[in-house]
This record gives structure tokens, C-alpha cells and sequence, in this order.
């Protein structure tokens, strides 16, 4: 069976580059119209959408994910555009890495209002029209770490760990009005968020999957892309770890 997403209109937090970005072309090869939220490059927003087939099959939208604000616009910009709000990815997120003793209360603040803060906010303004097309698949990014904690990311687990939870509830509050809600929980994937980690740490990562090497964005985008489409109807409250076995 292959994914078709056409006639979906879906929107992905964190969407310029990365995971985020990787799940903004695979909707749109898959059929779906996309928008995306960016924070800052707005340059690479427009030539984005123009990759994706221009203005009717792609959205830009600059919003800031830590705002209820520019959530509720985004959200708001999807549905007079296309009418409904069928897929919702929120994506964004930051890391603030530090031991605990040396974490300060803006690193945790900063990491929580963007990952988890972020996701109630956007999750909050989808809800409404979701619940009354009686229809809408939430997809939240989660992390290993978020199940598995790490040394020096306590801000980045609590709030990934914080992203299953909610999750899950949204899934329980939801599913009688046909609105799905699950989590993908990636491990290490190249990206820039784990662009400058360095060989040796890379190395000891590697040794701790099963499968011995890091993931591809297009990794998650697949698995994203299944909780999205009609190909898991009966699917949610989910957390779907592409992480190479590494928390099994
Ligand atoms: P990335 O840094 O390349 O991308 C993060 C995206 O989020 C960027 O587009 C960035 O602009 C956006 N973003 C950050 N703060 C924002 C804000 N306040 N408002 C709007 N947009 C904002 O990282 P990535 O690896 O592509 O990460 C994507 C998601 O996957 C994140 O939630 C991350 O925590 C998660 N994740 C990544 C990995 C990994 O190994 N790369 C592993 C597990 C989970």
C-alpha cells in the first residue's frame, strides 16, 4: 500500500529544515497541501514553497512556537485557506544541553515553552476545528531521550517525556470525535541539532543501536506519514519509536 495523503491539508510546526522539513516534502509528494511554520527564514520559507508547487499546495506561515498567539494564527491561516485542518505535526523544538548543576531556570524555561508549551498551544487551536470535522490525525516528535532521559538534557527529556503524556491524553480526550493523536519518538537522527556532537560521541551512539548507525530525517517522515494517512485509522495514543531498536 502506498501513502496517499492528497486532498489532506496538514500543517508542520519547525518546517524550514531537518525532520520538519523532510515531513513538509514527503506530505507533499504524497499529495497532501502543507503548511509549514518557520521561524525566522523567510527567504527559505518562500523558496520552499515554491519547491513544493507554489502557492496552492504550500503555506509558509512565520510564527514563533512558543506563542499561543502565532499558533492560533497559523492554524487559522490552514483552515480559510484550505477549509479544514486534517494532519497537525508539531515538530519544533530547541535543545539547551547542560548538567544539571549548570542549568539555569531560562535553559529549562526555554526548552519547555518551545517542546511542550508549544505543542499544548498549536495542539489547543487544532482541536476545535478537528473536533468538528469529526476527523484529524495529531502527530507529536518526541525523542529517545524523552523515554529513555540522558545525562545533561534534563530541560529536553522532561519536555519530550512531557510530549508522550499530553499525547496520550489528547488521544483519550479525542478519539470519540474520530480525532487520532500519536507520537513519533526519534533517536539519533543527522540533523543540525546533532550536526556538531563530534565523532566520539557519535561513535559511543552508534554503539548503543542495535541497528549501528544514525537515522535520516526521511526515516521519521515516513513513520510520520503512516500516523497521518488513512493507513492507521485504528492507530492512536501510539509511540512509534524509529530509533534504530535503540529503546526497546
Ligand atoms: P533542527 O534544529 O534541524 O530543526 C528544528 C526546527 O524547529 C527548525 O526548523 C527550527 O527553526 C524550528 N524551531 C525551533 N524553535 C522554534 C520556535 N520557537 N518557533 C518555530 N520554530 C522553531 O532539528 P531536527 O533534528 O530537525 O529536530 C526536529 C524535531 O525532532 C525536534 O522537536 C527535535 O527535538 C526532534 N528530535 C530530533 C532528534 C535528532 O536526533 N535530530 C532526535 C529526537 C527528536
Amino acid at each position: 500500500m502506498t501513502l496517499d495523503l492528497s486532498g489532506k491539508n496538514i500543517l508542520v510546526t519547525g518546517g524550514t529544515r531537518g525532520i520538519g522539513r523532510a515531513i513538509v516534502e514527503a506530505a507533499n509528494a504524497a499529495g497532501a497541501n502543507v503548511a509549514f511554520t518557520y521561524r525566522s527564514s523567510t527567504e527559505t520559507a518562500e523558496q520552499l514553497v515554491q519547491a513544493l508547487g507554489g502557492d496552492d499546495r504550500a503555506l509558509a506561515l512565520q510564527a514563533d512556537a512558543a506563542s499561543a498567539d502565532d499558533a492560533a494564527a497559523a492554524v487559522q491561516a490552514v483552515t480559510e485557506k484550505w477549509g479544514t485542518i486534517d494532519g497537525l505535526v508539531v515538530n519544533a523544538g530547541i535543545t539547551r544541553d547542560t548538567l544539571m548543576i549548570r542549568m539555569s531556570a531560562e535553559d529549562w524555561q526555554a526548552v519547555l515553552d518551545t517542546n511542550l508549551t508549544g505543542a499544548f498551544h498549536v495542539a489547543k487551536a487544532a482541536y476545535r476545528p478537528m473536533m468538528k470535522q469529526r476527523a484529524g490525525s495529531i502527530v507529536t516528535v518526541s525523542s529517545v531521550v524523552g523515554v529513555m532521559g540522558n545525562a545533561g538534557q534534563a530541560n529536553y527529556a522532561a519536555s519530550k517525556a512531557g510530549l508522550i503524556g499530553f499525547t496520550k491524553s489528547l488521544a483519550r480526550e479525542l478519539g470519540g470525535r474520530g480525532v487520532r493523536a500519536n507520537v513519533v519518538a526519534p533517536g539519533y537522527i543527522q540533523t543540525d541539532m546533532t550536526a556538531d556532537l563530534g565523532d566520539k560521541v557519535t561513535d559511543a551512539m552508534k554503539g548503543q543501536i542495535p541497528l549501528g548507525r544514525l537515522g535520516q530525517p526521511d526515516d521519521i517522515a515516513a513513520a510520520t506519514l503512516f500516523l497521518l494517512s488513512d493507513a492507521s485509522t485504528y492507530v492512536t495514543g501510539h509511540v512509534l519509536h524509529v530509533d534504530g531498536g535503540m529503546a526497546m
